[in-house]
């Protein structure tokens, strides 16, 4: 099967998440051609949409010390997960590159003392940017070939709508199945980071919180996959809130129309958009759980 696996940043929130990620990956990539799509490590996002709150209310020292966290997780998550020397360091440094671009970034903000929404598109865009790194070469310490790529590098293509952008579906279809096509005839795994693509001047746009599900389906349909799958915390789409009610049950099967409704009143919060890009092919997804691989979740058809 051609498949695209999504991951959510709970399935990516420590060092242990991550090689769990990888081992599973790995072990579906014996028998199907794999892309994996995955967000932010868990709460990133929140942190750089905290930095450029703390950027126009010209609080320098507190955004400074956010970003300076951030940037310290993911080096200590890359110095956890990864066991290999060679391996460790040629992550680090591929995290370095985007970790200076993150801090020019920064600087120039904290300099103007405002954050315009394509500026916020741009920094909040670095989450996945570096979350696909540590998930790529964890396949590689799995002696997988693995390369990662962000939504502008895979070729999403989008309007300038920033901060909920839209994928240009012509170009961007174009573009995807040349890059992963490559990729896949090769037998290297793409580790797509999520929620961002570039406008046609090469801006970074973004689809809004929740968006690497939106990702996810845009690259299904692109590649023509057999099915995606939304891996995350939860078993799957149930009949109300586990949290809340004790006997919800998990539901086996849903049409795409019952799934959209539950999108969008829910208490899983799937990305609105997501679902468009399946109907016209019809593709098949689940929405199952990272921790329990056994279960077979919700077929959403
Ligand atoms: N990282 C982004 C967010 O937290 C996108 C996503 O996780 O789907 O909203
Ligand atoms: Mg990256």
């Amino acid at each position: 099967m051609k498949l695209v696996l999504k991951y959510g940043g709970t399935s990516l929130s420590s060092p242990s998440d991550i090689r769990n990620v990888a081992k599973n990956v790995a072990s579906l990539a014996k028998n199907n051609e794999i892309v994996v799509v995955c967000s932010a490590i868990d709460g990133v996002t929140d942190d750089l949409i905290r930095i450029s709150t703390m950027i126009e209310q010209r609080n320098k020292n507190d955004a400074t010390k956010t970003l300076d966290n951030v940037i310290k997780k993911h080096k200590q998550f890359a110095n956890q997960t990864i066991k290999s020397s060679t391996i460790k360091k040629q992550l680090l440094e591929k995290l370095n590159i985007d970790v200076l671009e993150l801090q020019e970034l920064v600087r120039g903000l904290t300099l103007l003392k405002e954050v315009s929404t394509r500026s916020l598109d741009y920094l909040i865009s670095f989450g996945e940017r570096l979350s696909d790194d540590l998930v790529s070469f964890s396949l590689q310490e799995l002696k997988k070939k693995s390369t990662a790529l962000n939504g502008k590098e895979v070729g999403i293509v989008t309007d300038s709508n920033f901060g909920e952008s839209r994928p240009l579906m012509d170009t961007t279809r174009i573009r995807i199945s040349k890059t992963l096509g490559s990729l896949l005839s090769k037998k290297i795994i793409p580790v797509v980071g999520g929620f961002a693509g570039a406008d046609q001047h090469g801006n970074v746009t973004t689809f809004g919180r929740g968006g690497s599900d939106y990702t996810a389906t845009i690259i299904a349909s692109c590649i023509n996959a057999d099915e995606i799958w939304l891996m995350s915390d939860v078993e799957g789409l149930m009949t109300a809130d586990p949290k809340l009610v004790k006997n919800a049950k998990l539901l086996k099967e849903v049409s795409y129309a019952e799934a959209i409704e539950m999108a969008q009143f829910g208490a899983k919060q799937i990305h609105p958009k997501t679902f468009e890009p399946l109907l016209s092919k019809k593709i098949p997804m689940r929405v199952r759980s990272t921790f329990d691989v056994k279960n077979n979740g919700t077929l959403v058809t």
